[in-house]
């Protein structure tokens, strides 16, 4: 084999495929990265009964609850992104996930009474946080944390760092949606940018990135029909309805998986032209809008290099 040959290594967790990628055939490394993911998954999920996420939503209403420095920390951080001025992003959607179960066994459009009513138990200003107690307190009762926003992005950064920990200078981890990249083999990795709503691996485009986080999220990861409509699970925690606007996906180009998991949220609820605007001030942030009327804008290029890979869409200036 040659000195460039890559071994794949997959798992599957947080409900989602986990893609491996490294230049060792190095099993045991594998089989601890995907521990380590299963150990963040145990403490962050909200899709089983018990994680320290859960139990905060258990108390909520109730009581504070003393939880690990890395839950505290994430839920601090995904609190501040939900209280940005006109942010899309609220660590607090949590009744109105459970309420759609889009992606879930019996999704489907629920009366619009209880959508409102779940809205008033949405208000990240109520997720109480002490930070010499590490404690989370949610003041409504119903109240509920969901960080399938930004999870992911926290655990793919971790993965980079244990892997640099470990002697790994080039690597891939894809957390089904999130990519984190290590190292630049044979000049950078190429990250591909799904066509929305194709069959298989179709692709609109493919970046070339070091050291960088792809971050993606998509109208058509997760959705059902009904009514001749598509539902989508990223959620406006102004209306309590799926994001509509003009926007099949984003990805987030970052060095941070975090950053990227928050900003592709963001991006989503402001659009093209103000997500556009706004990372004019953020050098460190970049990303590709793919649009419903196939209009692929980017919002500055310096962090990667675009490919276009489908006639039909339009890269816009
Ligand atoms: P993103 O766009 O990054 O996030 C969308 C997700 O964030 C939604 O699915 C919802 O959970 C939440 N959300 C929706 N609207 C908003 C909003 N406005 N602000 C903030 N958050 C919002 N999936 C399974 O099918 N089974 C599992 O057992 C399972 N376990 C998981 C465990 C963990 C720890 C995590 C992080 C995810 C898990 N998932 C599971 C996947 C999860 O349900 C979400 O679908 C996934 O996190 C969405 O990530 P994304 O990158 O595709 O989308
Ligand atoms: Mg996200
Ligand atoms: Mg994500």
């Amino acid at each position: 084999m040659s000195e460039h040959s890559v071994w794949s290594y997959s798992a599957v967790l947080m409900g989602s495929p986990i893609l491996l990628k490294l230049f060792s055939h190095d099993e045991a490394l594998a089989s601890r990265v995907f521990s380590l993911i299963k150990q963040y998954e145990d403490l962050f999920t909200v899709n089983r009964a018990n994680s320290q996420v859960m139990d905060i939503n258990h108390a909520a209403g109730r009581h504070p609850v003393i939880v690990s420095r890395p839950v505290y920390e994430l839920i601090k951080c995904a609190k501040a992104a939900s209280q940005l001025p006109g942010s899309a992003f609220n660590l607090a959607i949590g009744p109105l996930v459970k309420l759609w179960r889009i992606g879930f066994k019996g999704d489907s459009v629920p009366d619009a009474d209880e959508i409102a009513a779940r809205l008033c138990i949405t208000r990240p200003q109520d997720v109480i946080l002490d930070d010499a107690a590490t404690s989370v307190f949610l003041a409504q009762p119903g109240m509920e944390i969901d960080l399938g926003a930004i999870a992911k992005g926290f655990i793919a950064d971790r993965v980079r760092d244990y892997l640099h920990q470990q002697g790994i200078s080039d690597g891939l981890i894809n957390l089904g949606g999130n990519v984190q990249t290590l190292g630049s083999p044979q000049g950078g990795w190429i990250i591909g940018v799904k066509k929305p709503f194709a069959a298989g691996d179709a692709l609109v485009g493919s970046i070339e990135v070091v050291n960088k986080s792809v971050v993606t999220s998509g109208t058509y990861e997760r959705y059902f029909e009904q009514d001749g409509k598509l539902w989508h699970h990223i959620l406006d925690p102004r209306s309590g309805y799926p994001l509509n606007n003009e926007l099949d996906s984003v990805t987030v180009i970052s060095t941070d998986s975090l950053d990227g998991d928050i900003w592709t949220t963001l991006l989503f609820g402001l659009g093209v032209e103000k997500g556009c605007a706004l990372l004019r001030q953020r050098q460190d942030i970049e990303a590709i809008f793919v649009s419903k009327n196939r209009e692929i804008t980017l919002s500055s290029r310096r962090q990667f290099h675009f490919t276009p890979l489908d006639a039909s869409y339009r890269l816009t200036d």
